[in-house]
């Protein structure tokens, strides 16, 4: 390959808001066939709002106040959303102590004495908490497409909370022409079945992998590569970073975290699901430049 080709072609680039960090990945692009796409943040604007909020105690202020308290020091946009909600309802949110981030999953912290858990149901279930009172409620909300987060005080279940995300605008258009140009879209999220089903039915995406932890999400890039398969991931998030890092071609989605953007080879700046196609058409212009 010229160098020369590549570094016009990295200029060409940067006019459109995408930053090449390897050379290599940018080789590889034109010759990428299934692509993995993040959900939230990626294919979604990854701005959350909270949508509804249930209480097992018939005050959901109070859970709303619980769970920003646990989530003051998390960087997750559902964290985000939850105190931006409570601070809108002006509830006093206590100061917690020991908090802890499990990534893909949620946060734990102490709150006024009280051992708080917010975060994915399966988490909640997993370390022993009863859902059962809101299980309907959860799965309506699910249902609907929403993302929810269950709350828990010493192992009792509080309440849970509904979110929701609005798709890209150009998320659908970009999808098509990924089929288009030869590269098969893949959902991979770490949000419910439901809701993962639910953005996929409005883009046309038949591949679906929900509820995916981070490993989980490189160890199905690993799997689309059986066979010499080229495979693209498009992430935003630090539960990306993993796949970002096993895929042929690692594209940190706009505004994503700076661990993916360390751990993609294609930094795109802009907010928009386009930016990948801009991405795939610049490298194999640059490849037929260098021929
Ligand atoms: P995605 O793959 O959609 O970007 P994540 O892997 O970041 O999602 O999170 C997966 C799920 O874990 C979320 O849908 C949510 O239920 C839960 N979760 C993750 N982080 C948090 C948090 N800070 N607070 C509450 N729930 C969280
Ligand atoms: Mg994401």
């Amino acid at each position: 390959a010229a160098p020369l080709a590549i570094v016009r072609g990295t200029g060409h680039a940067a006019d459109r808001g995408i930053v090449m960090r390897t050379g290599e990945a940018f080789q590889t692009f034109r010759l990428v066939r299934r692509i993995v796409l993040d959900k939230t943040g990626t294919l979604t604007q990854g701005r959350p709002t909270v949508r509804a909020v249930a209480s097992t105690h018939g005050d959901t202020a109070a859970v709303l106040a619980l769970a920003a308290a646990a989530e003051h020091h998390s960087e997750h946009p559902l964290a985000r959303a939850v105190m931006a909600a409570a601070e809108e309802a002006g509830v006093t949110v206590a100061q917690a102590h020991d908090f802890e981030s499990m990534t893909g999953s949620g946060v734990r912290a102490t709150v006024d004495g009280h051992h708080v858990l917010v975060g994915r149901p399966g988490l909640l279930t997993d370390t022993g908490v009863d859902l059962a009172e809101l299980s309907d409620w959860i799965t309506e909300q699910e249902a609907a497409g929403h993302t929810v987060i269950a709350v828990a005080a010493d192992q009792v279940l509080q309440g849970a909370i509904a979110l929701g995300d609005q798709v890209r605008p150009d998320a659908a258009e970009a999808v098509a022409a990924m089929r288009r140009a030869g590269m098969e879209p893949v959902l991979v999220t770490g949000d419910n079945q439901r809701a993962a089903r639910h953005v996929a039915g409005q883009l046309g995406i038949e591949q679906v992998h929900a509820g995916v932890r981070p490993d989980g999400k490189a160890e199905i890039v690993r799997e689309l590569q059986a066979g010499g398969t080229r495979v693209a991931m498009v992430g935003d998030g630090i539960n990306d970073a993993p796949a970002l890092m096993q895929a042929d071609v690692g594209l940190a989605a706009g505004g994503g975290t700076d661990i993916a953007v360390e751990s993609a080879d294609i930094v795109l700046l802009r907010e928009d699901v386009t930016a990948v196609l801009d991405a795939r058409e610049i490298s194999a212009r640059a490849y037929r430049r260098t021929r």
